[in-house]
Protein backbone atom coordinates (compact mmCIF):
# COMPACT_ATOMS: atom_id res chain seq x y z
CA UNK A 1 0.00 0.00 0.00
CA UNK A 2 1.02 3.56 -0.82
CA UNK A 3 0.10 6.95 0.40
CA UNK A 4 -1.04 9.43 -2.15
CA UNK A 5 -0.87 12.86 -0.86
CA UNK A 6 -3.52 15.46 -2.34
CA UNK A 7 -3.11 18.68 -1.93
CA UNK A 8 -5.55 21.66 -1.77
CA UNK A 9 -4.83 22.68 -5.28
CA UNK A 10 -4.85 19.62 -6.52
CA UNK A 11 -8.99 18.49 -6.83
CA UNK A 12 -8.31 16.93 -9.97
CA UNK A 13 -11.03 14.27 -10.31
CA UNK A 14 -10.00 13.23 -13.73
CA UNK A 15 -6.68 12.15 -12.60
CA UNK A 16 -4.85 9.46 -13.79
CA UNK A 17 -4.51 8.16 -10.32
CA UNK A 18 -8.21 7.60 -10.09
CA UNK A 19 -8.18 5.25 -12.87
CA UNK A 20 -4.94 2.82 -12.11
CA UNK A 21 -5.20 -0.11 -9.84
CA UNK A 22 -2.85 1.07 -7.11
CA UNK A 23 -3.41 0.17 -3.78
CA UNK A 24 -3.21 3.85 -2.35
CA UNK A 25 -4.43 5.86 0.60
CA UNK A 26 -5.52 9.58 -0.53
CA UNK A 27 -4.33 11.91 2.25
CA UNK A 28 -5.79 15.57 2.17
CA UNK A 29 -4.83 17.58 5.36
CA UNK A 30 -6.11 21.26 6.51
CA UNK A 31 -2.81 22.96 8.11
CA UNK A 32 -2.02 25.73 9.85
CA UNK A 33 1.09 25.78 7.92
CA UNK A 34 -0.77 26.98 4.68
CA UNK A 35 -3.54 29.20 6.92
CA UNK A 36 -1.11 31.15 8.41
CA UNK A 37 2.02 32.09 5.86
CA UNK A 38 0.00 34.73 5.39
CA UNK A 39 -3.56 36.83 6.37
CA UNK A 40 -5.81 34.77 3.67
CA UNK A 41 -9.53 36.08 3.13
CA UNK A 42 -11.84 33.99 5.12
CA UNK A 43 -13.56 33.02 2.00
CA UNK A 44 -10.69 31.54 0.39
CA UNK A 45 -9.56 29.41 3.50
CA UNK A 46 -13.33 28.37 3.44
CA UNK A 47 -13.59 27.48 -0.26
CA UNK A 48 -10.31 25.50 0.06
CA UNK A 49 -11.64 23.27 2.92
CA UNK A 50 -15.14 22.69 1.74
CA UNK A 51 -13.38 22.02 -1.79
CA UNK A 52 -11.16 19.46 -0.39
CA UNK A 53 -13.65 18.03 1.96
CA UNK A 54 -15.93 17.33 -0.80
CA UNK A 55 -13.12 16.47 -2.54
CA UNK A 56 -12.83 13.59 -0.07
CA UNK A 57 -16.22 12.76 0.49
CA UNK A 58 -16.29 11.89 -3.33
CA UNK A 59 -13.61 9.74 -3.51
CA UNK A 60 -14.65 8.32 -0.58
CA UNK A 61 -17.98 7.54 -2.10
CA UNK A 62 -16.51 5.56 -4.54
CA UNK A 63 -14.91 3.65 -2.90
CA UNK A 64 -11.32 4.63 -1.88
CA UNK A 65 -9.34 5.02 1.16
CA UNK A 66 -8.96 8.17 2.38
CA UNK A 67 -7.35 9.45 5.31
CA UNK A 68 -8.79 13.11 6.08
CA UNK A 69 -7.00 15.60 8.24
CA UNK A 70 -9.01 18.37 9.41
CA UNK A 71 -7.76 21.49 11.23
CA UNK A 72 -8.99 20.33 14.45
CA UNK A 73 -7.70 16.54 14.39
CA UNK A 74 -6.02 15.31 17.28
CA UNK A 75 -2.88 13.77 15.46
CA UNK A 76 -2.65 17.00 13.28
CA UNK A 77 0.67 18.22 13.63
CA UNK A 78 0.27 21.65 11.41
CA UNK A 79 3.33 20.50 8.98
CA UNK A 80 3.14 18.67 5.55
CA UNK A 81 6.25 16.66 6.13
CA UNK A 82 5.64 15.95 9.72
CA UNK A 83 2.02 14.74 8.83
CA UNK A 84 3.42 12.81 5.69
CA UNK A 85 5.91 10.93 7.88
CA UNK A 86 3.11 10.60 10.45
CA UNK A 87 0.91 8.85 8.50
CA UNK A 88 3.84 7.08 6.26
CA UNK A 89 4.18 4.92 9.61
CA UNK A 90 0.83 4.37 10.54
CA UNK A 91 0.00 2.82 7.66
CA UNK A 92 3.16 1.19 7.29
CA UNK A 93 3.71 2.64 3.91
CA UNK A 94 5.81 0.87 1.02
CA UNK A 95 5.66 4.57 -0.71
CA UNK A 96 4.33 7.68 -1.31
CA UNK A 97 3.32 9.75 -4.54
CA UNK A 98 2.71 13.47 -4.43
CA UNK A 99 1.32 15.40 -7.58
CA UNK A 100 3.87 18.49 -8.66
CA UNK A 101 3.16 21.43 -6.48
CA UNK A 102 2.70 24.20 -8.31
CA UNK A 103 4.30 26.57 -5.39
CA UNK A 104 8.16 26.85 -5.57
CA UNK A 105 8.01 27.14 -1.31
CA UNK A 106 5.75 23.69 -1.19
CA UNK A 107 7.80 22.09 -3.96
CA UNK A 108 11.02 22.24 -2.30
CA UNK A 109 9.34 21.57 1.52
CA UNK A 110 8.88 18.02 -0.54
CA UNK A 111 11.87 17.99 -2.73
CA UNK A 112 14.11 18.33 0.33
CA UNK A 113 12.04 15.70 2.74
CA UNK A 114 11.92 13.55 -0.11
CA UNK A 115 15.73 12.91 0.03
CA UNK A 116 15.58 11.81 3.27
CA UNK A 117 13.20 8.57 2.99
CA UNK A 118 13.99 5.24 2.80
CA UNK A 119 10.83 4.38 1.06
CA UNK A 120 10.28 5.19 -2.47
CA UNK A 121 9.01 8.59 -3.00
CA UNK A 122 7.45 9.66 -6.47
CA UNK A 123 6.80 12.94 -8.11
CA UNK A 124 3.81 13.14 -10.85
CA UNK A 125 2.21 15.42 -13.38
CA UNK A 126 -1.04 16.97 -11.92
CA UNK A 127 -2.31 16.77 -15.59
CA UNK A 128 -4.21 19.72 -15.59
CA UNK A 129 -2.15 22.78 -17.31
CA UNK A 130 -1.56 22.76 -21.28
CA UNK A 131 2.56 23.15 -20.61
CA UNK A 132 5.08 21.89 -18.51
CA UNK A 133 6.47 23.71 -15.89
CA UNK A 134 9.74 24.60 -18.20
CA UNK A 135 7.97 24.89 -21.42
CA UNK A 136 7.89 28.81 -21.18
CA UNK A 137 11.30 29.15 -20.72
CA UNK A 138 12.37 26.85 -23.23
CA UNK A 139 10.29 29.00 -25.50
CA UNK A 140 11.67 32.03 -24.98
CA UNK A 141 15.25 30.66 -24.47
CA UNK A 142 17.88 33.66 -24.48
CA UNK A 143 15.06 35.83 -24.46
CA UNK A 144 15.20 39.21 -22.55
CA UNK A 145 11.63 39.58 -22.57
CA UNK A 146 8.66 37.37 -23.10
CA UNK A 147 6.33 38.44 -25.26
CA UNK A 148 2.58 36.71 -24.18
CA UNK A 149 1.71 37.17 -27.66
CA UNK A 150 4.19 34.96 -29.55
CA UNK A 151 3.54 32.53 -26.87
CA UNK A 152 -0.08 32.54 -27.13
CA UNK A 153 -0.49 32.02 -31.13
CA UNK A 154 2.21 29.12 -30.58
CA UNK A 155 -0.37 27.56 -27.90
CA UNK A 156 -3.93 28.22 -30.54
CA UNK A 157 -1.57 26.58 -32.91
CA UNK A 158 -0.03 23.49 -30.96
CA UNK A 159 -3.69 22.62 -28.81
CA UNK A 160 -5.89 23.83 -32.21
CA UNK A 161 -7.87 26.40 -30.44
CA UNK A 162 -9.86 28.64 -32.60
CA UNK A 163 -7.87 27.35 -35.61
CA UNK A 164 -8.75 26.90 -39.40
CA UNK A 165 -8.10 23.63 -40.80
CA UNK A 166 -5.69 25.82 -43.42
CA UNK A 167 -3.56 26.71 -40.38
CA UNK A 168 -4.70 30.20 -39.52
CA UNK A 169 -6.46 31.68 -37.02
CA UNK A 170 -10.53 31.91 -36.85
CA UNK A 171 -11.59 35.29 -38.88
CA UNK A 172 -7.58 35.28 -40.23
CA UNK A 173 -6.69 37.30 -37.26
CA UNK A 174 -5.13 36.18 -33.83
CA UNK A 175 -5.80 39.01 -31.24
CA UNK A 176 -9.04 41.04 -30.95
CA UNK A 177 -8.02 42.84 -27.56
CA UNK A 178 -8.34 46.50 -29.54
CA UNK A 179 -12.51 45.05 -29.05
CA UNK A 180 -12.38 44.27 -25.65
CA UNK A 181 -11.66 48.34 -24.12
CA UNK A 182 -15.25 49.14 -23.87
CA UNK A 183 -17.15 51.53 -20.96
CA UNK A 184 -19.93 49.61 -19.89
CA UNK A 185 -23.55 51.83 -21.26
CA UNK A 186 -25.26 53.96 -18.80
CA UNK A 187 -28.28 51.64 -19.33
CA UNK A 188 -26.71 48.19 -19.35
CA UNK A 189 -29.00 45.41 -17.54
CA UNK A 190 -25.80 43.02 -15.80
CA UNK A 191 -26.86 39.20 -15.18
CA UNK A 192 -27.46 38.78 -11.48
CA UNK A 193 -24.59 37.38 -9.89
CA UNK A 194 -24.44 33.44 -9.60
CA UNK A 195 -24.55 32.52 -6.27
CA UNK A 196 -24.37 29.09 -4.64
CA UNK A 197 -26.48 28.94 -1.68
CA UNK A 198 -24.40 27.04 1.16
CA UNK A 199 -24.59 26.38 5.00
CA UNK A 200 -21.11 26.49 5.71
CA UNK A 201 -20.99 27.19 9.50
CA UNK A 202 -19.10 24.02 10.78
CA UNK A 203 -16.01 24.89 8.53
CA UNK A 204 -16.41 28.31 9.43
CA UNK A 205 -16.66 27.29 13.18
CA UNK A 206 -13.50 25.49 13.23
CA UNK A 207 -11.39 28.26 11.34
CA UNK A 208 -12.60 30.50 13.94
CA UNK A 209 -11.86 28.07 16.57
CA UNK A 210 -8.50 27.38 15.84
CA UNK A 211 -7.73 31.43 16.22
CA UNK A 212 -6.95 31.15 12.73
CA UNK A 213 -5.88 35.10 11.76
CA UNK A 214 -8.33 36.31 8.65
CA UNK A 215 -9.58 39.25 6.67
CA UNK A 216 -12.57 40.19 4.77
CA UNK A 217 -16.40 38.85 6.01
CA UNK A 218 -18.73 36.21 5.16
CA UNK A 219 -21.98 35.05 6.23
CA UNK A 220 -20.80 31.51 6.98
CA UNK A 221 -24.66 30.60 6.51
CA UNK A 222 -24.86 31.43 2.78
CA UNK A 223 -21.10 30.39 1.64
CA UNK A 224 -21.86 31.97 -2.44
CA UNK A 225 -18.39 30.24 -3.92
CA UNK A 226 -18.99 26.85 -5.87
CA UNK A 227 -16.59 24.24 -4.21
CA UNK A 228 -17.75 20.87 -6.24
CA UNK A 229 -17.30 19.48 -9.79
CA UNK A 230 -20.76 19.43 -10.17
CA UNK A 231 -20.90 22.80 -8.91
CA UNK A 232 -18.09 24.06 -11.30
CA UNK A 233 -19.47 22.82 -13.98
CA UNK A 234 -22.93 24.37 -13.38
CA UNK A 235 -20.64 27.76 -12.99
CA UNK A 236 -19.39 27.11 -16.53
CA UNK A 237 -22.63 26.87 -17.88
CA UNK A 238 -23.80 29.74 -16.34
CA UNK A 239 -20.91 32.02 -17.57
CA UNK A 240 -21.50 30.19 -21.34
CA UNK A 241 -25.36 31.48 -21.34
CA UNK A 242 -25.24 34.82 -19.45
CA UNK A 243 -21.74 36.17 -19.85
CA UNK A 244 -19.87 34.99 -22.69
CA UNK A 245 -21.65 37.20 -25.15
CA UNK A 246 -20.40 40.23 -24.12
CA UNK A 247 -16.86 39.10 -21.84
CA UNK A 248 -14.29 40.50 -24.19
CA UNK A 249 -16.14 43.36 -25.03
CA UNK A 250 -16.85 44.67 -21.74
CA UNK A 251 -13.71 42.91 -20.03
CA UNK A 252 -12.28 46.37 -19.09
CA UNK A 253 -14.95 47.94 -18.12
CA UNK A 254 -15.41 48.93 -13.85
CA UNK A 255 -19.09 49.93 -12.47
CA UNK A 256 -20.47 50.57 -9.14
CA UNK A 257 -23.36 48.50 -10.02
CA UNK A 258 -21.67 45.40 -10.68
CA UNK A 259 -18.49 43.62 -8.78
CA UNK A 260 -18.30 40.97 -11.10
CA UNK A 261 -19.48 42.02 -14.34
CA UNK A 262 -19.39 39.69 -17.29
CA UNK A 263 -16.37 37.72 -16.16
CA UNK A 264 -16.98 34.24 -15.47
CA UNK A 265 -15.66 33.94 -11.52
CA UNK A 266 -13.87 30.62 -12.42
CA UNK A 267 -10.40 31.11 -11.54
CA UNK A 268 -10.79 29.08 -8.48
CA UNK A 269 -12.60 26.14 -9.90
CA UNK A 270 -9.53 26.26 -12.20
CA UNK A 271 -6.98 27.10 -9.66
CA UNK A 272 -8.37 24.49 -7.58
CA UNK A 273 -7.88 21.86 -10.22
CA UNK A 274 -11.75 21.16 -10.09
CA UNK A 275 -12.03 22.24 -13.81
CA UNK A 276 -9.23 21.83 -16.29
CA UNK A 277 -8.31 24.89 -18.35
CA UNK A 278 -8.85 22.58 -21.38
CA UNK A 279 -12.37 21.77 -20.61
CA UNK A 280 -13.31 25.40 -19.67
CA UNK A 281 -11.75 26.62 -23.18
CA UNK A 282 -13.48 23.79 -25.29
CA UNK A 283 -17.04 24.36 -23.81
CA UNK A 284 -16.59 28.09 -24.56
CA UNK A 285 -15.64 27.61 -28.08
CA UNK A 286 -18.45 24.86 -28.87
CA UNK A 287 -20.72 27.63 -27.31
CA UNK A 288 -19.28 29.81 -29.54
CA UNK A 289 -19.81 27.54 -32.20
CA UNK A 290 -23.06 26.81 -31.65
CA UNK A 291 -24.11 30.76 -31.35
CA UNK A 292 -21.94 32.45 -33.76
CA UNK A 293 -25.20 35.16 -34.59
CA UNK A 294 -24.71 36.00 -30.85
CA UNK A 295 -20.85 35.78 -29.83
CA UNK A 296 -19.12 37.51 -31.95
CA UNK A 297 -15.25 35.94 -32.55
CA UNK A 298 -14.25 38.79 -30.37
CA UNK A 299 -15.64 37.41 -27.45
CA UNK A 300 -14.54 33.96 -27.58
CA UNK A 301 -11.15 34.99 -28.79
CA UNK A 302 -10.48 37.34 -25.53
CA UNK A 303 -11.76 34.42 -23.14
CA UNK A 304 -9.58 32.06 -24.55
CA UNK A 305 -6.53 34.31 -24.42
CA UNK A 306 -6.79 34.94 -20.81
CA UNK A 307 -6.36 30.76 -20.20
CA UNK A 308 -4.41 29.28 -22.15
CA UNK A 309 -2.25 32.75 -22.92
CA UNK A 310 -2.24 34.61 -19.62
CA UNK A 311 -2.55 31.88 -17.11
CA UNK A 312 -0.18 28.99 -18.88
CA UNK A 313 2.26 32.33 -19.54
CA UNK A 314 1.96 33.61 -15.84
CA UNK A 315 2.51 29.97 -14.61
CA UNK A 316 6.23 29.57 -17.26
CA UNK A 317 6.99 32.66 -15.77
CA UNK A 318 6.62 31.95 -12.40
CA UNK A 319 9.10 28.74 -12.90
CA UNK A 320 11.22 30.31 -15.06
CA UNK A 321 12.28 32.85 -12.55
CA UNK A 322 11.96 31.38 -9.05
CA UNK A 323 12.97 31.59 -6.25
CA UNK A 324 14.54 34.94 -7.46
CA UNK A 325 10.96 36.90 -8.77
CA UNK A 326 9.98 36.53 -5.23
CA UNK A 327 13.31 39.18 -4.23
CA UNK A 328 12.53 41.43 -7.54
CA UNK A 329 11.99 45.27 -6.43
CA UNK A 330 13.79 46.78 -9.59
CA UNK A 331 12.31 50.39 -8.85
CA UNK A 332 13.14 50.02 -5.36
CA UNK A 333 9.88 50.80 -3.62
CA UNK A 334 9.70 50.67 -0.04
CA UNK A 335 6.79 52.37 1.39
CA UNK A 336 4.26 50.48 2.90
CA UNK A 337 0.60 50.32 2.13
CA UNK A 338 -2.22 52.55 3.38
CA UNK A 339 -3.99 50.95 6.59
CA UNK A 340 -6.98 51.76 4.28
CA UNK A 341 -6.47 48.98 1.92
CA UNK A 342 -7.07 46.57 5.08
CA UNK A 343 -10.92 48.28 5.76
CA UNK A 344 -11.93 49.53 2.52
CA UNK A 345 -12.33 53.31 4.40
CA UNK A 346 -10.53 56.20 1.94
CA UNK A 347 -11.98 58.69 0.32
CA UNK A 348 -11.08 57.77 -3.75
CA UNK A 349 -14.45 55.95 -4.42
CA UNK A 350 -12.56 53.37 -7.31
CA UNK A 351 -10.71 52.43 -4.54
CA UNK A 352 -13.08 52.29 -1.99
CA UNK A 353 -15.43 50.16 -4.30
CA UNK A 354 -12.32 47.86 -5.56
CA UNK A 355 -11.37 47.21 -1.96
CA UNK A 356 -14.72 47.02 -0.17
CA UNK A 357 -15.83 44.44 -2.76
CA UNK A 358 -12.53 42.39 -2.18
CA UNK A 359 -13.12 42.60 1.50
CA UNK A 360 -16.95 41.34 0.90
CA UNK A 361 -16.40 38.89 -1.52
CA UNK A 362 -12.64 37.97 -2.40
CA UNK A 363 -12.97 38.76 -5.56
CA UNK A 364 -11.88 41.67 -7.76
CA UNK A 365 -12.39 41.44 -11.78
CA UNK A 366 -8.69 42.04 -13.71
CA UNK A 367 -8.98 45.93 -14.26
CA UNK A 368 -9.98 46.72 -11.12
CA UNK A 369 -6.91 44.52 -9.32
CA UNK A 370 -4.78 46.01 -11.73
CA UNK A 371 -6.07 49.46 -12.60
CA UNK A 372 -6.80 50.56 -9.32
CA UNK A 373 -5.24 48.87 -6.34
CA UNK A 374 -2.49 47.68 -8.25
CA UNK A 375 -2.05 51.02 -10.27
CA UNK A 376 -2.19 53.26 -7.30
CA UNK A 377 0.04 51.08 -4.80
CA UNK A 378 2.45 51.39 -7.99
CA UNK A 379 2.18 55.59 -8.17
CA UNK A 380 2.38 55.01 -4.38
CA UNK A 381 5.89 53.07 -4.50
CA UNK A 382 4.68 50.84 -2.10
CA UNK A 383 7.34 47.53 -1.59
CA UNK A 384 6.06 44.89 -3.71
CA UNK A 385 6.39 42.50 -0.84
CA UNK A 386 3.73 44.68 0.75
CA UNK A 387 1.36 44.13 -2.53
CA UNK A 388 1.86 40.64 -2.93
CA UNK A 389 1.05 40.20 0.35
CA UNK A 390 -2.17 42.06 0.15
CA UNK A 391 -2.99 40.00 -3.11
CA UNK A 392 -2.21 36.62 -1.76
CA UNK A 393 -4.39 36.71 1.04
CA UNK A 394 -7.18 38.72 0.05
CA UNK A 395 -8.17 37.31 -3.37
CA UNK A 396 -9.86 33.52 -3.41
CA UNK A 397 -8.29 32.49 -6.44
CA UNK A 398 -4.84 33.46 -5.36
CA UNK A 399 -1.96 30.74 -5.55
CA UNK A 400 1.98 32.18 -5.48
CA UNK A 401 2.33 31.17 -9.37
CA UNK A 402 -0.52 33.10 -10.33
CA UNK A 403 -0.60 35.37 -7.93
CA UNK A 404 2.69 36.65 -7.40
CA UNK A 405 3.65 36.79 -11.27
CA UNK A 406 0.64 39.09 -12.24
CA UNK A 407 1.38 41.50 -9.18
CA UNK A 408 5.28 41.37 -8.91
CA UNK A 409 5.54 41.38 -12.39
CA UNK A 410 2.21 42.93 -14.48
CA UNK A 411 1.13 45.30 -11.87
CA UNK A 412 4.11 46.64 -9.94
CA UNK A 413 6.67 46.50 -12.85
CA UNK A 414 9.09 45.18 -10.12
CA UNK A 415 10.15 42.28 -12.10
CA UNK A 416 11.47 45.51 -14.41
CA UNK A 417 9.76 44.15 -17.92
CA UNK A 418 9.85 40.07 -17.98
CA UNK A 419 5.91 40.12 -17.75
CA UNK A 420 5.48 44.06 -19.26
CA UNK A 421 6.98 45.93 -21.28
CA UNK A 422 6.08 48.82 -19.15
CA UNK A 423 4.46 49.67 -16.16
CA UNK A 424 0.82 49.46 -16.22
CA UNK A 425 -0.02 53.16 -14.48
CA UNK A 426 -2.23 55.61 -15.35
CA UNK A 427 -3.96 59.24 -14.25
CA UNK A 428 -7.63 59.64 -12.94
CA UNK A 429 -8.69 59.76 -17.40
CA UNK A 430 -8.19 55.81 -17.57
CA UNK A 431 -10.33 55.02 -15.01
CA UNK A 432 -12.70 57.95 -15.42
CA UNK A 433 -13.14 56.54 -19.44
CA UNK A 434 -13.83 52.69 -18.54
CA UNK A 435 -16.02 53.84 -15.23
CA UNK A 436 -18.43 55.32 -13.27
CA UNK A 437 -16.26 55.63 -10.24
CA UNK A 438 -15.30 59.13 -10.53
CA UNK A 439 -19.30 60.32 -10.75
CA UNK A 440 -19.50 59.54 -7.04
CA UNK A 441 -16.12 60.88 -5.84
CA UNK A 442 -14.80 63.24 -3.21
CA UNK A 443 -12.02 63.80 -5.68
CA UNK A 444 -12.15 65.77 -9.24
CA UNK A 445 -11.19 63.59 -11.83
CA UNK A 446 -9.59 66.71 -13.90
CA UNK A 447 -8.50 68.48 -11.02
CA UNK A 448 -4.39 67.83 -11.71
CA UNK A 449 -3.36 69.65 -8.16
CA UNK A 450 -4.59 71.42 -4.70
CA UNK A 451 -7.08 70.76 -2.78
CA UNK A 452 -9.98 68.40 -4.03
CA UNK A 453 -7.75 67.21 -6.75
CA UNK A 454 -8.02 63.55 -7.78
CA UNK A 455 -4.18 62.07 -6.12
CA UNK A 456 -3.76 59.61 -9.47
CA UNK A 457 -2.80 62.54 -11.22
CA UNK A 458 0.13 64.05 -9.06
CA UNK A 459 1.42 61.09 -8.45
CA UNK A 460 0.95 59.87 -11.94
CA UNK A 461 3.51 62.88 -12.95
CA UNK A 462 5.42 61.91 -9.73
CA UNK A 463 6.36 58.25 -10.80
CA UNK A 464 7.15 59.36 -13.77
CA UNK A 465 9.95 62.24 -12.95
CA UNK A 466 11.51 59.99 -10.20
CA UNK A 467 11.73 57.07 -11.94
CA UNK A 468 13.23 58.85 -15.03
CA UNK A 469 16.95 56.59 -14.88
CA UNK A 470 14.82 53.29 -14.86
CA UNK A 471 11.92 54.35 -17.71
CA UNK A 472 13.00 57.51 -20.11
CA UNK A 473 14.87 54.47 -22.44
CA UNK A 474 11.85 52.52 -22.60
CA UNK A 475 10.84 53.47 -26.35
CA UNK A 476 6.99 52.81 -25.29
CA UNK A 477 7.33 55.88 -22.46
CA UNK A 478 9.34 58.48 -24.17
CA UNK A 479 6.11 60.12 -25.18
CA UNK A 480 5.48 60.28 -21.81
CA UNK A 481 8.58 62.03 -20.80
CA UNK A 482 8.31 64.15 -24.02
CA UNK A 483 5.11 65.53 -23.04
CA UNK A 484 6.56 66.26 -19.41
CA UNK A 485 9.49 67.78 -20.65
CA UNK A 486 6.63 70.21 -22.42
CA UNK A 487 4.94 71.35 -19.24
CA UNK A 488 5.70 74.53 -18.03
CA UNK A 489 8.00 74.53 -15.11
CA UNK A 490 5.60 75.90 -12.49
CA UNK A 491 3.07 73.25 -13.33
CA UNK A 492 5.59 70.57 -12.69
CA UNK A 493 6.75 72.06 -9.51
CA UNK A 494 3.30 71.91 -8.29
CA UNK A 495 2.21 68.79 -9.24
CA UNK A 496 5.18 67.37 -7.96
CA UNK A 497 4.75 68.92 -4.56
CA UNK A 498 0.90 67.86 -4.48
CA UNK A 499 2.25 64.48 -5.30
CA UNK A 500 5.28 64.55 -2.33
CA UNK A 501 2.61 65.67 0.28
CA UNK A 502 0.36 62.75 -0.87
CA UNK A 503 3.13 60.28 -0.10
CA UNK A 504 4.01 61.57 3.12
CA UNK A 505 0.38 60.73 4.26
CA UNK A 506 -1.41 57.98 2.17
CA UNK A 507 -3.46 57.02 5.15
CA UNK A 508 -5.45 60.20 4.96
CA UNK A 509 -6.80 59.82 1.56
C1 LIG B 1 -2.43 42.41 -9.42
C2 LIG B 1 -3.12 41.18 -9.94
C3 LIG B 1 -3.17 40.04 -9.18
C4 LIG B 1 -3.79 38.89 -9.67
N1 LIG B 1 -3.81 37.78 -8.88
C5 LIG B 1 -4.37 36.64 -9.36
C6 LIG B 1 -4.41 35.47 -8.56
O1 LIG B 1 -3.93 35.44 -7.44
N2 LIG B 1 -4.99 34.36 -9.07
C7 LIG B 1 -5.55 34.35 -10.32
O2 LIG B 1 -6.08 33.31 -10.73
N3 LIG B 1 -5.50 35.44 -11.09
C8 LIG B 1 -4.95 36.59 -10.66
N4 LIG B 1 -4.94 37.70 -11.45
C9 LIG B 1 -5.45 37.61 -12.83
C10 LIG B 1 -6.93 37.94 -12.99
O3 LIG B 1 -7.20 39.19 -12.42
C11 LIG B 1 -7.84 36.88 -12.38
O4 LIG B 1 -7.50 35.61 -12.92
C12 LIG B 1 -9.30 37.13 -12.70
O5 LIG B 1 -9.68 38.40 -12.26
C13 LIG B 1 -10.16 36.05 -12.06
O6 LIG B 1 -11.52 36.32 -12.24
P1 LIG B 1 -12.41 35.55 -13.30
O7 LIG B 1 -12.30 34.09 -13.09
O8 LIG B 1 -13.78 36.14 -13.23
O9 LIG B 1 -11.69 35.91 -14.63
P2 LIG B 1 -12.19 36.21 -16.15
O10 LIG B 1 -12.04 37.65 -16.40
O11 LIG B 1 -13.53 35.61 -16.35
O12 LIG B 1 -11.10 35.45 -16.99
C14 LIG B 1 -11.18 34.04 -17.26
C15 LIG B 1 -9.99 33.31 -16.72
O13 LIG B 1 -8.82 33.74 -17.38
C16 LIG B 1 -7.69 33.56 -16.53
N5 LIG B 1 -6.98 34.83 -16.45
C17 LIG B 1 -7.39 36.05 -16.82
N6 LIG B 1 -6.41 36.96 -16.68
C18 LIG B 1 -5.36 36.29 -16.18
C19 LIG B 1 -4.05 36.68 -15.81
N7 LIG B 1 -3.61 37.94 -15.92
N8 LIG B 1 -3.24 35.73 -15.32
C20 LIG B 1 -3.64 34.45 -15.20
N9 LIG B 1 -4.86 34.03 -15.54
C21 LIG B 1 -5.71 34.94 -16.03
C22 LIG B 1 -8.24 33.18 -15.15
O14 LIG B 1 -8.07 31.80 -14.97
C23 LIG B 1 -9.71 33.53 -15.25
O15 LIG B 1 -10.53 32.70 -14.45
C24 LIG B 1 -4.35 38.88 -10.97
C25 LIG B 1 -4.30 40.04 -11.73
C26 LIG B 1 -3.69 41.18 -11.23
C27 LIG B 1 -3.62 42.39 -12.08
S1 LIG C 1 -11.63 61.00 -9.09
FE1 LIG C 1 -9.75 59.87 -8.86
S2 LIG C 1 -9.93 58.86 -6.87
FE2 LIG C 1 -11.97 59.51 -7.47
S3 LIG C 1 -12.86 57.73 -8.49
FE3 LIG C 1 -11.94 59.02 -10.09
S4 LIG C 1 -9.91 58.21 -10.35
FE4 LIG C 1 -10.67 57.40 -8.41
Amino acid sequence: MILRLILGDQLNENHSWFTDDQEAVYVLMEMRQETDYVAHHIQKVMAFFLAMRSFSESLTSKGYDVHYLTLDDATNTHSLTDNLDWLADHYNAEGIQYQLPDEYRLDAQLTEWSKTKDIPVQAVSTEHFLTKRYDLRDFFEGKKTYLMESFYRMMRKTHNILMQPNGQPEGDKWNYDKENRSKLPAKATLPPVKFFHRDATDVFNTIEKAGVKTIGSVNPKEFIWPVTRSEGLEMLEWFCDNALHTFGKYQDAMHTDGWSLYHSRLSFLMNAKILSPLEVVERCVEEWRARKDEISLAQIEGFVRQIIGWREYMRGVYWAHMPDYAKKNKLNHQRKLPDWFWTGETDMNCLKHAINQSLDYAYAHHIQRLMVTGNFALLAGVHPDEVDAWYLGIYIDAIEWVEITNTRGMSQFADGGIVGTKPYVSSANYIKKMSNYCDGCTYDPKKRHGEGACPFNSLYWHFYDRHRDELANNPRIGMMYRTWDKMKPEDKRHLLEWGDGLLGDLNSL
